[in-house]
């Protein structure tokens, strides 16, 4: 990995530690083509091969899930059958019972034997009630793994944000929404000079400031919002029924609150240089492709770069760049 220059976050590990365990042609195939034709392993390349190679066997964990679920179906489909041919089976005794009371049989001897049917009764009910029991609590499991292992394959393991594929979900319904009229915006966000701050300092200690970009980012935007790690040091915040200069304000307000962080090495104490963001803001065109949209924003993020760093730009701004040629 260090000879390919990539970082050393968990997603690059996953990818290459399947490239070298050896078990996933597909996944080497591609390594290897990228290899030899010399491409580089950039962010956009690494998620990639995480979102095509990895994520899909993220899934395996609900098809396990699924698998179980099937039998606990199967168990608790004899079990029901049980208890049917039960009811039917205690059903016929007492109606004999019953019959040989209208044939004048001893009611005491009646009694006793009307007794013991229902108390063999009772004892199988209180059996088939705690086979009950324990197939809901295998349920109750079965369902908490089904969600738990959901959010995981919709989560960014190392900021904790919505990752890629929650985006896209996320985006998707923004979409719709979007295509009735509500105004949609997005903004995109990428560090400045985080390679020069990753050299100096370490890629842990990079790793620890873009988890304190999530975290303004978060707490930022509003709880309608989507905020998402959308690359490696790239992250994005979708905002539905936010026009454009409604998303450029709170754009504003992520780049001056991250401006304003203070951040210490956690072993050290030491003060670290301040680390300033600059952001692209587009909204939505109803009818056009959400990638459209997201590349505008992305345009309006390198204008941000180019303009000096550590700023807000509109999509407003790209038409005017553009006609200024
Ligand atoms: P610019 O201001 O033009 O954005 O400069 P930059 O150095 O931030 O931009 P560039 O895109 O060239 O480099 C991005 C860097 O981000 C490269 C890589 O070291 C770092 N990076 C990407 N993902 C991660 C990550 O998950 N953790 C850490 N620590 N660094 C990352
Ligand atoms: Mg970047
Ligand atoms: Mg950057």
């Amino acid at each position: 990995m260090a000879e390919q220059r990539i970082p050393p976050t968990p997603t690059n590990f996953a990818i290459w530690f399947q490239y070298y365990a050896g078990s996933h042609n597909d996944l080497r195939n591609a390594i290897d083509l990228l290899i030899d034709h010399n491409r580089p392993f950039d962010s956009r390349t690494n998620q990639d091969l995480f979102e095509t190679y990895i994520a899909p066997q993220v899934s395996a964990v609900v098809v396990e899930t699924s698998e179980r679920l099937q039998a606990l179906m199967g168990a608790a489909k004899e079990f029901l059958a049980t208890a049917i041919a039960d009811n039917h089976s205690q059903m016929q005794a007492i109606n004999e019972v019953a019959d040989q009371g209208k044939a004048g049989v001893d009611p005491k001897a009646l009694v006793a034997q009307l007794m013991n049917e229902l108390a063999r009764a009772a004892t199988r009910a209180t059996r088939l009630e705690a086979g009950f029991e324990e197939k809901t609590r295998e349920l109750d499991v079965i369902r908490d793994s089904l969600t738990k292992s959901e959010q995981r394959a919709l989560t960014d393991t190392l900021t904790g944000l919505p990752n890629r594929r929650a985006l896209d979900e996320f985006l998707r319904k923004a979409q719709t929404m979007a295509d009735w009229g509500e105004p949609l915006s997005v903004l995109l966000l990428d560090i400045d000079h985080f390679k020069t701050f990753n050299d100096n300092f370490g890629h842990g200690v990079g790793d620890q400031v873009l988890r304190l970009m999530a975290k303004v980012l978060r707490e930022k935007v509003r709880p309608q919002d989507l905020p998402a790690r959308y690359g490696g040091e790239e992250l994005i915040a979708v905002l539905p029924d936010a026009d454009l200069a409604a998303c450029t304000d709170i754009a504003e307000r992520i780049r001056r609150a991250i401006g304003e962080c203070t951040i210490t090495r956690r072993s050290t104490g030491e003060v670290l240089p301040t680390i300033t963001v600059s952001i692209g803001v587009a909204q939505y065109r109803p009818g056009e492709p959400t990638a459209d949209l997201i590349e505008r924003c992305d345009r309006a993020l390198y204008l941000a770069k180019g303009g000096g760093r550590n700023r807000v730009v509109t999509e407003n701004e790209l038409d005017r760049a553009e006609a200024a040629g």
